[in-house]
């Protein structure tokens, strides 16, 4: 493999402290694919020093915003040109299709031009001032020194969301790839010293959650964290983030409603239903897990869908008709098997799937069949709980209200959608349901000028979009009077 493997501090690819290393598994059959340093406490707190120092000398925060944008552009070329070598490695690492891993290199690329592009249109703007004679403006500043941790199931599209933000306004950072997919994020560091970010600004470090993150979150020379993973590790970023009142930006997961009226487009809607879930396995954020059926249509509707589910082809992301990888690992297969148990228990009816596939050529992969349970209700675990695998539960609903109060009822809110042919009906769902992102006959695009994040325990703020710049920018207000007088009170 023609890839570094080794943590990137200060402008120099390095080991481990420690000199500890870790085996990265391929999923699809088990097989150690590369062995990384296994970082700590101590390479966080070096990388921390590095980028501290990096933002405090100024010379990036200064570089002007026009330059910053064309290093960043850069970037987003050398991924455009080694998109094959990046699409294979994501897929190795992840298991998913490398038609797929295609596609979200471009989406990455296009991620770091758009902020490419937006980097010289963050300007201030003067207001206007009580005082005659004084200038009051409003000016954007990088926030400082961030810590940026990435989750395993997007690996380097979760990585530019937070990185290209984050190098157009000026700011430094250290990131933090999940300990079991790094390989995309070595390279693209590779490709951010290419490009000419200076030593220093952008680090990486390799290593668990419970060390590397627990100190990035904690370490008082850092400004920010921008956390994209589970609820139970982003409560965790939240309390240690306190110790000097960090900024947070957190993306924490989603239970998303996917609600089916009888009027919409049956095939198309069954089409999408399907997509919304199965893509990478189950294994997304914004994965339209809860189905939620017109009475009238219901037993249509999940016929339709056991059908077209039986024929979804397992295998490796390499083969072309292959549509479903492998789970991202054994743990994570033990945690969907714990799910579906569960929904057995709890006494919804399994239509399709449930278990392990037979075929012996898959035997050593981490995979699951796609599943299916109807009969559920909103008190289930598997209609409540992220389970992060190739699992929709259908609930049936007959009235409107209905249909939202069932779509509302999760503590999480990051995305939903909505199929109709009345446009009415679809604005005032749409208007009603409590989450961050709603798509009406759509599911699952998201593209770099939408702002992406959720309501309730879905997060707090928004990567994406303009708001994604915010997300990075302190904002300073400036009144400069230029005819001071005593104010002759004391
Ligand atoms: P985790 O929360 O387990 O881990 C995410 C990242 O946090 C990893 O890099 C992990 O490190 C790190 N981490 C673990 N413990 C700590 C800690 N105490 N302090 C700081 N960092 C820590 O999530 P998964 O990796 O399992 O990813 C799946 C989750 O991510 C799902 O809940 C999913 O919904 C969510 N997600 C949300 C998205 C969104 O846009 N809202 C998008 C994609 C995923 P390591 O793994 O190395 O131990």
């Amino acid at each position: 493999m023609d890839l570094k493997l080794q943590q990137y501090i200060n402008g120099k690819w390095v080991g481990a402290n420690s000199e500890n290393t870790r085996n990265i598994i391929n999923p699809f059959n088990q097989e150690v694919i590369a062995v990384v340093p296994e970082g700590d406490e101590s390479d966080a707190k070096a990388a921390i020093a590095s980028a501290r120092e990096a933002f405090d000398n100024g010379e990036w925060a200064h570089t002007p915003p026009t330059e910053r944008g064309a290093v960043v552009r850069k970037i987003a070329e050398l991924i455009e040109r080694d998109k094959e070598e990046l699409a294979h490695l994501e897929s190795l690492d992840t298991g998913k299709t490398v038609e797929e891993s295609r596609g979200d290199m471009e989406d990455i690329a296009g991620v770091f031009r758009y902020y490419a592009e937006l980097a010289d249109k963050n300007g201030g703007e003067l207001i206007d001032s009580p005082v005659s004679n004084s200038i009051s403006k409003v000016v954007h500043e990088p926030v400082g020194v961030c810590g940026q941790i990435t989750p395993w199931n997007y690996p380097l599209l979760q990585a530019s969301w937070k990185l290209a933000p984050a190098l157009v306004t000026g700011n430094t950072l250290i990131m933090k790839p999940s300990e079991i997919t790094p390989l995309t994020t070595i390279k693209v560091f590779e490709l951010i010293g290419e490009a000419g970010v200076p030593a220093g600004v952008a680090n990486l470090v390799l290593g668990s959650g419970d060390t590397i993150g627990a100190e990035l979150s904690s370490n008082t020379d850092v400004d920010l964290i921008s956390f994209t993973g589970g609820i139970a590790t982003g409560k965790k970023i939240m309390q240690a983030a306190s110790t000097n009142v960090k900024n947070l930006a957190l993306e924490l997961g989603g239970k998303n409603p996917n609600v089916i009226f009888a009027d919409a487009d049956f095939e198309i809607a069954v089409d999408q239903a399907l997509n919304g879930v199965f893509f990478h396995a189950g294994q997304i954020c914004s994965a339209g897990t809860r189905l939620i059926v017109e009475e009238s249509i219901h037993d249509e509707f999940v016929n339709a869908l056991v059908e077209r589910v039986k024929k979804i082809k397992l295998g490796s992301g390499f083969d072309e008709d292959t549509q479903m990888g492998p789970l991202i690992s054994a743990e994570h297969l033990a945690k969907v098997e714990k799910y579906v148990q569960a929904g057995v228990e709890e006494g919804a009816t399994l239509a399709v799937g449930g278990k392990r596939p037979e075929d012996p050529e898959l035997q050593k992969g981490f995979f699951y069949l796609p599943t299916i349970f109807t009969d559920c209700t909103t008190d289930m675990s598997i209609v409540q709980e992220e389970a992060f695998g190739p699992i929709i539960t259908v609930e049936k609903f007959c009235a409107e209200e209905e249909a939202i109060k069932l779509a509302n009822d999760s503590i999480y809110g990051l995305a939903g959608g909505v199929w109709t042919n009345d446009i009415a009906k679809a604005e005032r769902c749409a208007a009603k349901m409590r989450m961050g992102t709603v798509w009406i006959n759509e599911f699952n695009l998201y593209f770099p000028h939408a702002p992406w994040g959720g309501f309730k325990q879905s997060g707090i703020g928004r990567e994406l979009g303009k708001l994604g710049i915010e997300e990075y920018t302190e904002t300073k207000h400036i009144f400069q009077n230029l005819k001071p007088e005593p104010l002759n009170w004391f």
